[in-house]
């Protein structure tokens, strides 16, 4: 068992910094910028700086008194820690964080995945004693086809349905922007429509190189426009009044959960893709693998299934952390 600088908050004490806080603290270093990691109101912020631009875009300039810009793979040093961020592979800016006493190497993963995304840095093993994984997908059952199978589905249905609109549910940080980059990378060339709650971070992501093709607003648009158009929306205006206004439309949804047949059918989505920005059950043991740490801290999902695996088939020392403020609410995890 390691004696570890970092404790199950996530905190280190020795210079009282946080990762990913819930609630407001001194010095916060930060994964990404999804809700259920990046919060407002840190004195400090230590993220990179596509992360940083997230917040800033997404709560506003003032959400932390001061920033720290951290760029990939370049490290600062705080006391006898030194702190380096490297890609999770799984939104804009997304990293890993690992913390090196000179003793103990210790790797934060924050969400990741292990496939190829154009709209982010890939995944980067970080060699590690101590690995601190999310296991949203924690489960064996969780198996993620691959991305690009399921853009073709959304394609075919497309081409099949001429006269429908289809409205595709996908968060508008991270997930949205790669469907569409799969549509561009599959070949489809025609506008793509937003929701007005897409539009601010999709222009974000192109300002950093991500090319989505043309993007247009839904905005007040003739009903019969929308006839074979495919529009991105957030998974809440699926349902709600907004989304009545399109002809006829195929209801998608994109999300690692749309595996669970049963939760497609709950929202009511005619055409479930199985698009994830989280490890599968066999990344996270490949990861575990690849890092080569003896010891596993799992948080952020699926905590005890992966636990026992590490223990009894593994042979590792393996935690799970309840971190306060996690796990409520599903939006944005998936
Ligand atoms: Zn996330
Ligand atoms: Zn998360």
């Amino acid at each position: 068992m390691y004696m570890t600088f970092l404790n199950h908050q996530l905190y280190i004490d020795q210079i009282n910094a946080y990762i990913d806080p819930m609630v407001p603290r001194d010095l916060a270093i930060i994964t990404h910028g999804h809700a259920d990691h990046a919060r407002f109101g840190h004195k400090k912020v230590i993220a990179t700086p596509e992360t940083i631009a997230i917040m800033k875009a997404r709560y506003g300039e003032n959400c932390a008194e001061e920033f720290q810009s951290l760029p990939l793979r370049k490290t600062i040093q705080i006391g006898d820690i030194k702190i380096s961020l490297y890609p999770a592979g799984h939104v804009l800016g997304s990293a890993q964080v690992l913390l090196d006493d000179g003793k103990t190497r210790i790797v934060v993963t924050g969400d990741y995945k292990r496939g190829h995304d154009s709209t982010c840095e890939d995944y980067e093993i970080v060699p590690c004693d101590v690995l601190v994984t999310e296991a949203t997908f924690g489960l064996p059952v969780f198996q993620h086809p691959p991305a690009e199978q399921e853009i073709q589905k959304l394609i075919q249905s497309v081409n099949d349905n001429p006269t429908r609109a289809h409205l595709i549910g996908a968060y508008a940080l991270g997930k949205g922007q790669r469907v569409i980059k799969l549509l561009r990378e599959a070949g489809y060339n025609k506008p793509i429509y937003l929701h007005g709650a897409q539009r601010k971070l999709c222009d974000l992501y192109q300002n950093y190189g991500i090319d989505l093709g043309i993007l247009e607003n839904v905005g007040h648009r003739n009903k019969a426009e929308f006839a074979g158009e495919i529009i991105i929306a957030p998974p809440s205006a699926l349902k709600d009044r907004w989304s009545r206004r399109f002809p006829d439309s195929v209801i998608a949804m994109a999300s690692g959960w749309m595996q669970v047949k049963q939760r497609a059918r709950q929202r009511g989505v005619e055409l479930p893709l199985i698009i994830s920005d989280h490890c599968d059950w066999n990344e996270l043991l490949q990861t575990i693998n690849d890092t080569g740490a003896k010891t596993i801290w799992v948080t952020h999902g699926r905590e005890d299934a992966l636990v026992h695996y590490c223990k009894t088939m593994l042979g590792l020392e393996a935690e799970p952390l309840s971190i306060q403020g996690l796990g409520e609410g599903e939006e944005e995890v998936g």
